[in-house]
């Protein structure tokens, strides 16, 4: 009667096999009933009684539907990332697992969205949920069908593939997965840019056990997330060494500005026809205790990455008022122009008011650096920036022009008062016509947007020639004086007897 006819033929051949054998037996089908297809827990025994021991048939079913889809639902949370259907890391672990107690080979890439923090601080946490979960199915779409992909949580996802993989597969997927996430992402009626890091290790060459790939793969992954945009990055053991250093810089670096481990140096940019200074770059110098100096090249890319340059970048802005002031005061009046990292002008909500700060505080004698990566980031989040901060009567530098992503164009739209040709722009490359021709039309054009020019990395009189040949104004560079602590600025330029602007 409510059997599916699919179940009918089974059930039958059941009940004849229960009479011949006259043993009790459970089981479990469908049934239809009048609120649909529901699951029964089925119970039959045979039961003998009266003087005569007739046999009757007790068949009792208990509708089990609910409980098997609680726990169907138990297993997958158990087991699935919930916005992305993924597996968990949970799930992923044991799959690991298992593969490498088989002492099958294994891939394993880490994946980090980088600019998860501040969109989820952004968005909120159930639109960056769908986020992730466009995320997911982009990289899903993006590897071949026999990798696994998984979310351990937050920002991250893994993908592994078991046997062994040449470089070229991982080289691919890599850069497939970037390429899926570089398009745009529409959230909330936002249109979002990501950047991501890939780690990938290999296992048995990278590690012996399931922990050690992940260690291997998360220390990759860390590598790959200190260069720009994003990238991937395959383990070599010197990482897990540098990654070590890193945090170990990290800790040191927190503290370096609580106990007034960092300073302030200065670098005069000189007039390449009459030799004056007016300005002067404030380049950052850290003084460990135990090491010595350590170059701003090493700390603040790592400072960028961990958030901290937003408190560095805030000492900077008050130490260059305090020291202009200061100048000023001794009627030495000094422009004080100050790096700002790209990632103060995307994430530090109050870069403007410190600026303003600074400003008023010395009398506006500060001017502002900014690189071309900025823009890279968010175009438009930069241009506001610029617009905002000469407001606040600080020139901006466009710094280290010249080193790839300089756009020609960007230069007419954006409102700069200064450009910085980088270093490796003013040594020679070789190629001398073509590179005086560059510099020719660079100088020009900058000259007809009304745009100073300064020159980087000046170390020879030869050099300084050649860039006043060209009509090149400013000039920065160890032929005059390299960055030195603020005192000793003075008596360079005693001993110049320059006239100071
Ligand atoms: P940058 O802004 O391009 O600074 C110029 C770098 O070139 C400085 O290195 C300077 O000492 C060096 N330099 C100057 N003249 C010459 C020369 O004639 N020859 C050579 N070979 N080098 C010269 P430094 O001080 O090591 O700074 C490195 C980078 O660190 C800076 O590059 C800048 O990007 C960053 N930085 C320094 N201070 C700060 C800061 O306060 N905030 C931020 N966000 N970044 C900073
Ligand atoms: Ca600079
Ligand atoms: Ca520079």
């Amino acid at each position: 009667l409510f059997l599916p006819d699919s179940h009918q033929a089974d059930a039958r051949a059941d009940i004849a096999d229960f009479f011949n054998k006259g043993e009790s037996y459970e089981t479990c089908g469908p049934i239809n009933a009048l609120v649909g297809e529901r699951q029964i827990h089925w119970r039959n025994k045979l039961v003998r009684c009266g003087s005569d021991e007739d046999t009757y048939v007790v068949c009792s079913g208990i509708d089990i539907t609910d409980d098997l889809a609680n726990r169907q639902r138990l297993y997958e949370q158990a087991t699935q990332d919930h916005a992305t259907g993924l597996p968990n890391s949970r799930a992923a672990r044991e799959h690991l697992e298992v593969a490498i107690e088989l002492g099958q080979p294994v891939t394993f890439m880490a994946l980090v969205v980088l600019d998860y923090r501040q969109l989820r601080a952004m968005l909120g946490w159930t639109q960056s949920e769908k986020l992730m979960r466009q995320v997911a199915s982009a990289v899903f779409g993006a590897v071949p069908p026999d990798w696994v992909v998984s979310r351990p949580g937050g920002p991250e996802l893994r993908l592994n593939a078991e046997g062994r993989r040449d470089n070229r597969e991982l080289v691919d997927v890599s850069q497939s997965v970037l390429r899926a996430l570089s398009r745009t992402f529409e959230v909330a009626g936002m249109q979002l840019r990501l950047h991501a890091a890939i780690g990938v290790a290999c296992f048995p060459e990278h590690a012996a056990s399931a922990d050690e790939l992940e260690m291997a793969a998360d220390a990759a992954m860390h590598a790959a997330m200190t260069r720009s945009g994003s990238s991937f990055e395959v383990y070599e053991s010197r990482l897990r060494d540098e990654l070590s250093k890193g945090l170990w810089l990290d800790a040191q670096l927190h503290q370096a500005l609580d106990q007034n481990e960092l300073e302030l140096w200065y670098q005069p940019k000189v007039n390449l026809y009459n030799g004056t200074v007016n300005g002067v770059e404030a380049l950052i110098r850290w003084k460990h205790p135990e090491i010595g100096f350590i170059s701003p090249d090493k700390f603040i890319p790592r400072a960028e990455a961990t958030g901290s340059i937003v408190r560095i970048g805030r000492w900077v802005a008050q130490a260059a008022a305090i020291q202009a002031k200061a100048w000023a005061e001794m009627g030495r009046p000094l422009r004080v122009s100050v790096n700002v990292s790209a990632k103060q002008v995307m994430n530090d909500l109050t870069l403007i008011q410190v600026l303003k700060d600074a400003q008023s505080h010395c009398g506006g004698f500060i001017d502002v650096e900014l690189t071309e990566s900025s823009f890279l980031e968010d175009a438009q989040k930069a241009r506001e920036f610029i617009q905002r901060v000469r407001a606040l009567g600080c020139g901006v530098h466009l710094d280290d022009f010249g080193t790839g992503y300089s756009s020609l164009g960007q230069l007419a739209e954006l409102e700069l008062t200064a450009i910085k040709l980088d270093r490796t722009f003013i040594v020679d490359r070789g190629n001398s016509v073509k590179q005086h021709a560059l510099m020719e039309a660079i100088s020009r054009l900058a000259q007809a947007l009304g745009l100073d020019v300064i020159a980087e990395g000046v170390e020879t009189e030869e050099v300084a020639g050649k860039l006043r040949s060209l009509g090149i104004q400013y000039s920065q560079g160890w032929h005059y004086c390299k960055a030195v602590p603020a005192s000793e600025l003075m008596s360079w330029l005693d001993g110049q007897a320059l006239t100071v602007i």
